[in-house]
């Protein structure tokens, strides 16, 4: 229930249907991934194959989906959508790819999570266009390949880490998403606010990209909510004093932190001393689970700065004892 959580709502799924870009040039930022991508894609087209498989990995919202959306319509060909949990059985893999058409894309996402027995059957199906499947039952059982289309699955998951070597290794293409730099984030801002008929200021909106955690999809949502403050209180028009009255209504505040990440860095401060402290301790005392602090909260705290990753645990830096208005402790790092 975060407003800055970066999973996607329901709301945020029918937002997209007319903000999610469509074409690399709508991709903003991630400038590396979008140079690389267009060669490799326009590589792929002259040569008449299948783009090379691909893995993205990235913090949620980051544009994982999004790039493949941009993947396939830059492409010409269809996009299948799916993610590991849902993938159960190896029959469930086997009719999503018998029915690709050639070249088409095969996205899915939280690809870490797919069962280790599918996971079998996707190996062959990557490097050789083949998939064995198991054909009757009990004595009479046997086994038949297929010949498969040649297809381009792209995989998506938070961490790189997460997945199985073999897995990892039939990947031609590995893209890592970074955060979003304000100056993106703003632009992204500034275009949604047009496909949406929102009256926008840049100063408004590069207050509400500042508070957006390097995310899109915070940043389109913060919009949302700060488009319905504004045609409450503002007649519609969002600048920079109804950006920021609206953010402090939300909670939301300079840094794009809410209650739960002030929750965080004060827990490690005042209970452990600034810390070091383990993972697991700090979700016990949160009520949160390991995998949200690992994979939600602390990537934009470490990457800004106000948390250290040690082999001894999290720390706080000196940033955090100062964003609280705290006198950092003397062997506070920075
Ligand atoms: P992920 O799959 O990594 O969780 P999504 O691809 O669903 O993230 O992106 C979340 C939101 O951010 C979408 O609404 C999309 O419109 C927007 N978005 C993501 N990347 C970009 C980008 N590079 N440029 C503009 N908008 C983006």
């Amino acid at each position: 229930d975060r407003i800055i959580a970066s999973g996607a709502t329901r709301e945020d799924d029918i937002a997209d249907a007319s903000i999610r870009p469509k074409r690399l040039d709508e991709y903003l930022g991630q400038v590396p991934v979008r140079e690389q991508m267009s060669i490799y894609i326009e590589a792929a087209k002259r040569r008449g194959e299948a783009l090379d498989h691909v893995l993205i990995f990235g913090p949620p919202g980051l544009g994982k989906t999004t790039l493949s959306h941009v993947i396939a319509n830059e492409l010409g060909v269809n996009l299948r959508v799916t993610s590991g949990p849902v993938i159960e059985k190896a029959g469930d893999l086997a009719a999503l790819l018998t029915n690709l058409q050639p070249h088409d894309v095969l996205f899915v996402d939280e690809i870490h999570r797919l069962s280790p027995v599918v996971e079998e059957v996707l190996y062959p199906a990557m490097e050789d266009f083949q998939i064995d499947i198991m054909i009757g039952e009990g004595p009479a059982a046997r086994s038949i390949k297929l010949d498969l289309p040649p297809f381009t699955l792209i995989g998506a998951t938070t961490r790189a880490g997460l997945l199985t070597a073999p897995l990892r290794d039939r990947f031609g293409i590995v893209q890592r998403l970074e955060f979003y730099s304000a100056e993106e984030l703003t632009r992204i801002v500034r275009r949604s606010a047009q496909i949406l008929g929102i009256a926008c200021e840049a100063e408004g909106a590069g207050e509400i990209a500042r508070r957006s955690r390097g995310t899109p999809r915070i940043a389109n949502r913060l919009l949302r909510r700060v488009r319905d403050f504004a045609q409450v209180r503002a007649e519609g028009h969002i600048d920079r004093e109804v950006a920021d009255a609206a953010m402090k209504m939300l909670k939301v505040d300079p840094e794009g932190f809410d209650e739960l990440d002030r929750r965080l860095l004060n827990l490690i401060i005042e209970n452990f001393d600034g810390g070091p402290v383990g993972v697991e301790s700090m979700a016990a005392a949160l009520s949160e689970e390991r995998g949200t602090l690992e994979d939600v909260i602390e990537p934009y705290l470490i990457q800004q700065g106000f948390l250290v990753r040690t082999a001894r645990g999290r720390m706080a830096t000196r940033k955090a004892y100062l964003h609280l208005g705290l006198k950092p402790r003397t062997a506070a790092r920075d």
